[in-house]
């Protein structure tokens, strides 16, 4: 992992900083970004502020006008009523709209206490705690399941999450993330991934088997 990490690196350089490290909106910006895109996911998100400038705005609104605003991202009735749900628990269990008191507790306590807010996985948790507060957790998503596979740090069976965790160097795991990604959607795109000229084939057993099967039917077109 160490050296994936660094030729990765050498490729793409560090990540930029996170857009925001405001908790609650990077939860709220997560949770608008499930299976869509960055550009709806942050169209939602803008839609979402300038008609509600405060999440208490949103907590209150009728819950079609909160679908109405997000429905950039799509699956908006669901998102909606999920966005309130969790904004009344802050708001019930903290007296205010924030979850900056994360910052006072162990890691640990932290994550359970975000995977109990409804509807909230892993992977969106782990957002929150690694990029607000850069706590050590490594969120998984759909790229980085597949390259994680490809290059056989998981053998997809059980928990992504649970498996990949243990082989993160502390204090690596934001850019790996990152990094992760970005290679999953320029060269490790799930049809045909672009193996010849992928930074880490060195280190790839899927990738350098892919291009010695090339080679071989290559070798037996030319012999042909
Ligand atoms: S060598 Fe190919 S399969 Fe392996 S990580 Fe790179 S693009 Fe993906």
């Amino acid at each position: 992992m160490r050296e994936l990490d660094r030729q990765l690196r050498a490729a793409f350089g560090d990540p930029p900083a996170p857009q925001t490290k405001d908790p609650l909106d990077l939860l709220i910006r997560t949770i608008l970004s499930q299976n869509t895109t960055d550009r709806n996911r942050d169209a939602a998100f803008e839609a979402l502020r300038r008609k509600f400038p405060s999440w208490e705005e949103v907590a209150e609104a009728p819950e079609g006008e909160v679908a109405e605003a997000i429905q950039p991202a799509g699956l908006q009735r669901e998102r909606a009523h999920r966005i309130q749900e969790i904004l009344r628990r802050i708001r019930a269990e903290r007296g205010a709209f924030s979850l900056s008191f994360l910052a006072q507790m162990e890691p640990v306590e932290a994550e359970k206490w975000v995977l109990s807010l409804p509807g909230v996985g892993k992977k969106t948790a782990y957002i929150v705690l690694l990029f607000a507060f850069g706590y050590h957790r490594f969120p998984v998503d759909t790229h980085i399941k597949r390259v994680s596979q490809r290059l056989g740090l998981w053998n997809g069976k059980g928990d992504p999450h649970r498996a990949l965790a243990p082989l993160i160097p502390e204090g690596r795991a934001y850019e790996l993330h990152l990094n992760l990604i970005r290679l999953g959607r320029t060269l490790c795109r799930p049809k045909n991934p672009r193996c010849r000229e992928c930074p880490v084939l060195r280190l790839c057993p899927f990738g350098q088997e892919k291009v010695r099967g090339e080679h071989d039917q290559r070798g037996s077109a030319e012999a042909g």
